[in-house]
């Protein structure tokens, strides 16, 4: 199994919020381990056996809140690197003094609860207030004990490199948060632009191209292409064969209409059996070209359902999507279009054309 599977199995349980938790864990045990590691060489070298042994305890409590975290026990990994950070620094700065700024590694704990939207606001606003104490408490006990590394420097060094550590671990956790915020967002947008049934763009989305690309029109004076299709008697087929038949008809013809069209072209499910597409620098002409396209193949589709195998058509209408007459007018002379190919038998193509003018009357004679 490859590390990204690996990452990704637990969270389809998760929701959206719970996700963004999931890959900040992720990654912060990562850090965790990487820092304590680090740490046992350092402690051993300022002889501290008992903080040595202790990150050597620390290592194996980060790699148990990164294996529970990909178990799916993300709450129970998040407390558990919660007590690790705490009883570390409050034993560091016991025995190092405040000086040794082992105290900072409690600050990166308040954005760790704040953002955690799986604890309640006032679950947050109870450990920062804890926190709070506890800083209080550390500082007035420890502030008299002072740490004597092997040489001054090494002793002034040491609450710079906390102070790195902290500034790095809160930096990289904010990033990720990011991220995986940017994720879920994507995915939302993503469902609120889809439909569900056939994965095409839906009508909300295809309005919002539609408007882009009447902007690019007025600027360019070019020309594009809208198209109305419909499923001809698609109503027979839910009454036939039942609706999950229907669902597949619907789900294959998507398919094969995405699939049909060039890259710059726009297609979504518009309603039930409907679809619309928009054309970029596309005229009538190559519009009712593209739409023979479609049609033609359509026709020639065979949707198998259960031991059926199901042939269906569509009837489509052709319109300039035009900037002088607007969006809505555009879409109705497509739709004007469709349905004169509805009533002209269907499974046809139908370009929307101007109604001829009435013939001026005749003058009369004298
Ligand atoms: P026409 O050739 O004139 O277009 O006839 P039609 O039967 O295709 O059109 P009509 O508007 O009478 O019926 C459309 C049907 O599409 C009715 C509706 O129940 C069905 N429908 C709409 N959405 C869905 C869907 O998501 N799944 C299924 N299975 N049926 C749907
Ligand atoms: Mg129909
Ligand atoms: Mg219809």
């Amino acid at each position: 199994m490859t590390e990204q599977t690996q990452v990704r199995r637990p969270t389809t349980r998760l929701s959206l919020g719970s996700r963004r938790m999931f890959v900040a864990l992720d990654f912060v045990t990562l850090v965790g381990i990487t820092a304590h590691l680090g740490f046992i060489p350092l402690f051993t070298w300022l002889q501290l056996p008992v903080l040595a042994a202790f990150n050597v305890l620390s290592v194996l409590v980060w790699i148990t809140a990164r294996v529970l975290n990909r178990r799916g026990k993300l709450d129970l990994a998040v407390v558990l690197v919660k007590l690790e950070v705490a009883g570390h620094a409050t034993l560091a700065v016991s025995m190092l003094g405040w000086d040794s700024g082992f105290h900072y590694y409690l600050w990166p704990l308040i954005p760790f609860a704040g953002l955690n939207d799986r604890i309640s606001p006032r679950v947050v606003f109870v450990e920062v207030v804890a926190l709070f104490v506890l800083y209080s408490v550390l500082y007035w006990f420890t502030r008299a004990i002072h740490f004597q590394g092997p040489s001054p420097e090494v002793t002034q060094a040491i609450p710079f490199m906390n102070v790195g550590v902290v500034f790095t671990a809160m930096g990289m956790l904010a990033v990720y948060f990011r991220l995986a915020t940017s994720a879920s967002e994507q995915r939302l947008r993503m469902l609120a632009s889809t439909d569900e049934l056939t994965g095409l763009t839906n009508r909300r989305r295809m309005l919002e191209h539609i408007r882009e690309e009447i902007r690019r029109l007025r600027r360019s004076g070019r020309s594009a292409s809208l198209i109305m299709g419909d499923i001809d008697h698609f109503k027979d087929i839910n009454d036939k064969y039942g609706h999950l038949c229907g669902d597949e008809v619907l789900e294959e013809v998507s398919e094969l209409l995405r699939n049909s069209l060039r890259d710059q072209d726009f297609i979504a499910r518009w309603g039930g059996e409907e679809f619309l597409f928009l054309l970029p620098e596309t005229d009538d002409a190559g519009g009712v070209t593209a739409a023979e396209k479609l049609r033609e193949a359509v026709s020639k589709l065979e949707v198998q359902f259960e031991a059926r195998k199901l042939k269906v058509t569509m009837t489509f209408g052709v319109a300039t999507l035009d900037p002088k007459i607007g969006i809505d007018e555009s879409i109705s002379r497509a739709d004007d279009a469709l349905y004169q190919g509805k009533q002209g038998g269907r499974d046809q193509v139908i370009c929307w054309k101007n109604p001829e003018p009435a013939p001026a009357a005749k003058p009369p004679v004298v």
